[in-house]
């Protein structure tokens, strides 16, 4: 047997545990991978890469769960929700002191992360009508039509290391109090706070098999997306992964949905409020370490208010970078060494490729964190189109600055980048605000809003290049996902038989 792996204080290094059937179970997998404090290299746990026997075990135990599951009432459903989002409010700051932990993101940031999530489950507990067929009476003589939206059957979840809360939020909660079971394959970086959430699910009252949890990457991705029980899949994460689980899975005969990377412009006016605007986009460009899938990366000053560039630097310049948990901390450390090395490599090819680097976040130091993955807010100007940091999604603190003539130059410039997940528009003026909201082709507009993530009862509608399925997570759309509509054509005779003697076929005609 291997020794218990231990941390430079010799403490023994926590492993996660996967959780089939109920029961919170140590992978007995050879891969393991440490999970590191991104502001500190303090190694947090290890988080095994599960075995394929083990991927296959949690699928089967969802599987036999469902049986049950599907049968059982949706107030029942909806209580074991009640109680889930009393329990995430009351956990709420222990969790978000793991996730910070983990992940980097500050203290508020992680809060709102689990708030984020939270409300989605709060959204799960109006189940009982968002869950409602239809009825019509009497289509034909005798005859009634109406739908049944039921459960499919084991869901799968994949999801990215940006938001270890609100994503496995958006997820497994709705699939199961729609009668579903679920097998939850949580970001292989951050998972600890992923799985406090789960610990509070089964306490709130979620039976053993309904939800289940595999950790790894690609192999146990892959066996998700080709396993014969699995019915649906939710991906969240990069573009190329997000493709990837899509094919594979839609190959494999599954409902699948990938909400996938992005590039999110904001346009800025001359009328718009100033204060506010440059505020507007300093948090929406540098907060969470610009690592957000709505995060504006992309500024596109129309007119004169290309003279803002100066003060929004200075704004900039403002900003407090350290570790999450230290208080007034605005940007955090990106989540990994190679998350770093990446975001400087993008940055070093802007200065190549010829943009003006107005801020160099690149040499940032934190006193007494100075092994942290931290890079200070990052601006560029005179980007073009062509550019890697303007093609990319960077994912780090970095904004690109352009300019455009007119709002029509600007909606032809957001228009024609591939992806389609957020824009912005700041403006005062409510007939360029409708224009743009009618001719820009991206999935969710805010006006005045840098990150206009809509609240759970509407869908997260990212759009082309960010999103491949139909439908959304969350929402009304969300349940749509997880259910499949049966429609029931029935005809009963005032003498208590279903059909006549003879002729079983219904004429509708
Ligand atoms: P990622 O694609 O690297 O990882 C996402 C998930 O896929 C993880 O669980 C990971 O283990 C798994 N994975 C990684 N490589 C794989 C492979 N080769 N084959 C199969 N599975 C693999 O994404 P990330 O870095 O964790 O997250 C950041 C990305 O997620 C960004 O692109 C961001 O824009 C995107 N994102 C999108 C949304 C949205 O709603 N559109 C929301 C959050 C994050």
């Amino acid at each position: 047997m291997n020794a218990i792996p231990t941390s430079r204080t010799g403490q023994a290094i926590p492993a996660a545990k996967l959780l089939i059937d109920g029961e919170f179970v140590e992978s007995g997998t050879t891969e393991w991978r440490d999970i590191v404090n991104p502001a500190t290299q303090e190694v947090l746990a290890r988080v095994p890469f599960a075995t394929k026997e083990e991927v296959d075990a949690a699928i089967r135990c969802a599987h036999v769960a469902f049986a049950t599951w599907k049968r059982t009432p949706v107030s029942v459903r909806v209580r074991i929700m009640l109680k889930y989002q009393a329990l995430i409010r009351e956990h709420l700051p222990r969790i978000a002191k793991t996730l910070s932990a983990e992940q980097g993101k500050t203290l508020p940031d992680a809060e709102g992360d689990i708030f984020r999530g939270l409300e989605v489950v709060e959204h799960a507990c109006s189940i009982g009508t968002l869950q409602q067929g239809e009825f019509a009476e009497n289509v034909a003589g005798s005859v009634d039509t109406y739908t049944l939206r039921q459960p499919i059957g084991v869901c799968a979840g994949i999801t990215p290391f940006n938001f270890p809360a609100m994503i496995p939020l958006w997820m497994f909660p709705m699939a199961i109090v729609c009668g579903n079971t679920f097998v939850l394959k949580p970001s292989e970086q951050d998972p600890l706070s992923t799985m406090q959430l789960v610990e509070l699910a089964l306490e709130a009252g979620v039976p053993k098999g309904v939800l289940n949890v595999v950790h790894g990457g690609k192999d146990v991705v892959d066996a998700l997306c080709t396993h014969d029980l699995v019915k649906a899949i939710s991906f969240v994460g990069s573009t190329a992964v997000g493709t990837h689980v899509y094919r594979l899975g839609s190959e494999h005969g599954k409902r699948v949905q990938s909400m996938m990377g992005a590039k999110n412009h904001a346009v800025v006016l001359p009328d718009a409020n100033r204060e506010q605007t440059l505020n507007a986009l300093a948090g929406a460009g540098f907060g969470a370490a610009g690592q957000r899938c709505m995060a504006t990366s992309v500024v596109v000053l129309v007119g004169a208010s290309k003279d803002w560039l100066p003060e929004l630097v200075e704004k900039a310049k403002t900003l407090k970078v350290n570790a999450g948990h230290e208080p007034k901390t605005d940007i955090g450390p990106v989540v990994s060494r190679a998350a770093k090395a990446r975001v400087l490599g993008l940055i070093d090819a802007g200065v190549k490729e010829g943009a003006t680097l107005v801020l160099d976040g690149r040499d940032v130091t934190v006193p007494g964190y100075e092994d942290g993955n931290f890079v200070g807010p990052t601006i560029f100007s005179d980007v073009t189109t062509e550019m890697d940091i303007y093609s990319t999604e960077i994912f780090g603190p970095v904004l690109c600055v352009m300019t455009a003539p007119t709002l029509d130059d600007a909606i032809a410039l957001v228009n024609s980048n591939p992806f389609g997940n957020g824009v912005g528009l700041f403006t005062q003026s409510g007939a360029a605000a409708r224009k743009f909201q009618s001719e820009i082709d991206i999935g969710q507009v805010g006006i005045n809003i840098p990150i206009p993530v809509p609240v759970p009862f509407f869908s997260f509608t990212g759009s082309r290049g960010s999103k491949l399925g139909d439908l959304g997570p969350y929402g009304k759309q969300v349940v749509q996902f997880y259910t499949q509509t049966k429609t029931i054509t029935a005809r009963w005779f005032e003498d208590g038989t279903a059909t006549g003697p003879v002729n079983t076929t219904i004429r509708l005609g």
